[in-house]
């Protein structure tokens, strides 16, 4: 399986237009939404079968066990993260803890155990094509254990498709370091814009330093055609292919906020989109075999 990794360095590049529509063009049998803090592909992935929802567990918390506690407070003034609190019981914030085990160790009547607690939701819609996503619980941490987990999902159930699309979280942070760890090409979705450019920038490191290969798309590229000289520019300069640039256009929105892809009807944008769809797999095909 080839697997195609959608990034933008920053939310709101367009990246899951781009995704959705790469989706529908592939006719894709397996794709992947790992943007777990706030996942959206779902919402333009048109008719979608009941999923499958299963809780994911994160790091374990920290519980209090009050019929043990003598309000002798140690755990409370060794707790660096001000979890707990001492009114109108000993107790402990669960969105505050992060498993560290101190109070455990400290209380000296075995009233504290960390127990597993469910941080998130890992989603799998499955029928004719396999969607896996997730959601992460607010205030929980682990989010590239999250996405390890929606990628491992993927390879369960599709394994033998011919390749996979996965839309990335945003960012350059630990989600995104689990959602780069064995695809074959990255297409980064560069804003222009000076927010866009340092993002682009940013993200291209963090790719290369997985070595590997990428490929850039410029989304509404005539919003400033100064700083999308600079990211052509940019990338003729790093020798990563410049794979096309979309126009800014009104009726993306529109199809977009109706649950469609930019693909699903005549636009400006969704033709630019086809012709960085071709020329990406042109890429990602030619490659070598799919990684595992
Ligand atoms: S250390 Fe143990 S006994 Fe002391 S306040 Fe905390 S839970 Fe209660
Ligand atoms: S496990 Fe660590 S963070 Fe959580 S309540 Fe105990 S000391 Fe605080």
């Amino acid at each position: 399986m080839k697997q195609l990794l959608i990034l933008s360095g920053k939310g709101g590049t367009g990246k899951t237009t781009i995704a959705s529509a790469f989706i529908k063009l592939a006719k894709a049998k397996a794709y992947a939404d790992c943007d777990v803090d706030a996942p959206n592909l779902h919402l333009v992935a048109g008719n979608l079968p009941e999923p499958k929802i299963d809780d994911y567990f994160g790091l374990d918390k920290a519980v209090i066990n009050i019929d043990l506690c003598t309000s002798c407070d140690l755990c409370r003034s060794h707790c660096r993260f001000s979890a707990i609190q001492k009114e109108p019981i000993y107790a402990v914030n669960s969105i505050s803890c992060e498993g560290c085990g101190v109070c455990e160790l400290v209380c000296p009547f075995g009233a504290i155990t960390l127990v597993p607690t469910v941080a998130g939701e890992l989603v799998l819609y499955k029928n004719d094509v396999i969607f896996s996503t997730a959601q992460l619980k607010m205030g929980s941490g682990n989010s590239g254990l999250l996405v390890a987990e929606v990628k491992r999902g993927l390879k369960e159930y599709a394994n033998d498709a011919r390749i996979s699309i996965i839309d990335g979280s945003p960012g350059i942070g630990c989600p995104v370091h689990a959602s780069l760890s064995g695809v074959d090409l990255v297409l980064l979705v560069a804003e222009p814009s000076l927010s866009g450019l340092s993002d682009l920038k940013r993200i291209m490191e963090t790719s290369s330093l997985f070595n590997i290969e990428q490929a850039v798309c410029i989304n509404k590229y005539d919003t400033n055609s100064d700083i999308s000289r600079e990211i052509a520019a940019l990338c003729l300069e790093r020798e990563i292919p410049l794979v096309g640039k979309i126009p800014f256009d009104p009726t993306a929105g529109s199809l977009v906020n109706r649950g469609l892809s930019i693909v699903d009807e005549p636009c400006p944008a969704g033709k630019s989109a086809k012709d960085i769809f071709q020329k990406t797999m042109t890429i990602l095909l030619n490659k070598g075999g799919g990684k595992e």
